[in-house]
């Protein structure tokens, strides 16, 4: 199978084991597993801030910084496509017993005049207006990429008007290698970020969320409330390590394969669009001969795995495990749809 599904579908390559293999391990909830400690501590400093909190999923990672950025009530500011409001279970309400604002952006980013607009004046009638999250890449947005000086307009408007700003960056590395940026910005602006090592970057398992000192201890609680904290993780925060020290780089492939498959697929009469592909993920619009779940069919008896989002919309993501051979079967597949 040539699995498109994900960038989650990777498996650990033969030298990410041997590293998970050797690591030293310890209980974490004691705080002595070393592998855990270096993998927070690598994490943070690669962006400039003081500490980091080692998660199973990213999932996690998001869910804790919103409660700790918030209280009960307080009101979430968000694009309406966020993974945090679309895919993570309504934890946003049930979690932290807060409100969502949702704003309409493009393929999933948003401006600073509308989280300007969004902030609730003080008025009892009002939820309080307490925290902004961008994502980026955007996940439903087809991969698409901040420019960084929205990111500092959006940052000005949250400090000036006391909101927190939270960044759910499962894929940000995506967008650092794409728009050759320092992780440093990041650190810079944002009072909390969330990281995927199970994406891109082809870790088994595992996310970090950074920030500042207290919040990170804050959050540390919170973790284990919430089930978290697990004893001798450190191998799975070997792979980690072994992904942030291995792996970045090499995510320009993945949006380089992106850009070729776009151009096989843009040549098909039942394809009616791909959105811009900036990283590694391409959304087709389907329609005609196939409809999107349709075409999944079809790639599926030739063993070529894809997502349909939407009736229409098709996804593919380009990951580690997809090799040169296996793009080039799956163009010769297409081509002949
Ligand atoms: C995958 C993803 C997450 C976290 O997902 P988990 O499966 O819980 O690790 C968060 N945000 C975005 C944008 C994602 O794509």
């Amino acid at each position: 199978m040539i699995d498109f599904r994900s960038d989650t579908v990777t498996l650990p390559t033969p030298a990410m084991l041997a590293f998970m293999q050797e690591a030293p391990i310890g209980d974490d909830v004691f705080g002595e597993d070393p592998s855990i400690n270096a993998l927070e501590a690598k994490t943070a400093a690669l962006f400039g801030m003081e500490a980091g909190l080692f998660c199973p999923s990213g999932t996690m990672t998001n869910q804790l910084a919103i409660k700790t950025h918030t209280q009960a009530g307080d009101e979430v500011i968000c694009e309406e496509l966020s993974h945090i409001y679309q895919y993570e279970g309504g934890g946003i309400a049930s979690n932290s017993g807060c409100s969502v604002k949702l704003l309409q952006g493009n393929r999933g980013r948003i401006t600073a005049g509308q989280v300007l607009a969004a902030i609730n004046p003080e008025d009892v009638h009002k939820p309080i207006s307490k925290l902004v999250s961008l994502e980026n890449t955007c996940n439903r947005g087809g991969g698409a990429c901040y420019n960084f000086s929205e990111i500092e307009a959006i940052q000005k408007v949250a400090k000036s008007n006391g909101l927190g700003l939270h960044l759910d960056g499962a894929r940000i590395f995506n967008a650092i290698v794409h728009k050759k940026e320092d992780p440093q910005q990041y650190g810079k602006v944002f009072d909390s970020i969330s990281i995927c090592l199970s994406k891109g970057l082809g870790a088994p398992v595992g996310s970090v969320l950074i920030g500042a000192a207290p919040f990170i201890k804050k959050a540390r609680r919170w973790r284990k409330v919430f089930g978290g904290g697990m004893r001798q993780a450190g191998s799975l925060a070997a792979a980690g390590i072994y992904a942030l020290d291995h792996h970045l780089e090499r995510l320009q492939e993945d949006h380089t394969k992106a850009l070729i498959l776009k151009d096989a697929l843009i040549k098909k009469d039942f394809v009616q669009a791909v959105f811009e592909v900036e990283t590694n993920i391409v959304i087709a619009h389907i329609e005609g001969k196939f409809n999107a779940p349709e075409l999944v069919k079809a790639l599926k008896e030739k063993n070529i795995l894809a997502i349909a989002m939407a009736p229409a919309l098709i996804r593919f993501v380009l990951h580690l495990d997809i090799t040169d051979d296996m793009l080039a079967n799956t163009i010769a597949t297409i081509d002949k749809l």
